[in-house]
């Protein structure tokens, strides 16, 4: 199971790296919505199972990256991070809404993949 984080905040990138290093997951964070595209793009060998992201970010945001996600990688996990708990659809399979307990939230999200 691997996990992208796509969050354009450093300080949560790095926070998110301590706990997912912690918790012994394969995780990977990158700033935006290009970045994660190419990553995913260029991960055949080992593809991403959970792409977790942040909502609200410059340039391409976390809804414009679901859609994409949805049309080129429908068997992707997503989740959502947002800072507003108003959202009531979106194309993931969780919303995750700020602020959060990293631990909690990466056992959580890991269970998706299990399921
Ligand atoms: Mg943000």
């Amino acid at each position: 199971m691997r996990m992208l984080f796509v969050d354009d905040e450093e300080p949560i990138r790095e926070l998110m790296c301590r706990y997912a290093a912690r918790g012994g997951y394969d995780f990977t964070a990158v700033a935006d919505g290009q970045e994660a595209i190419k990553l995913l793009n260029n991960s055949k060998d080992n593809p991403v199972t959970i792409l977790i992201t942040d909502l609200s970010m410059p340039g391409m945001d976390g809804m414009e990256l679901l859609d994409y996600v949805e049309d080129h990688f429908p068997d992707l996990i997503a989740v959502l991070i947002t800072g507003n708990d108003n959202i009531k659809h979106s194309k993931a399979s969780l919303v995750v809404v700020k602020p959060f307990n990293c631990g909690e939230m990466l056992a959580k999200v890991a269970a998706l993949a299990v399921k």
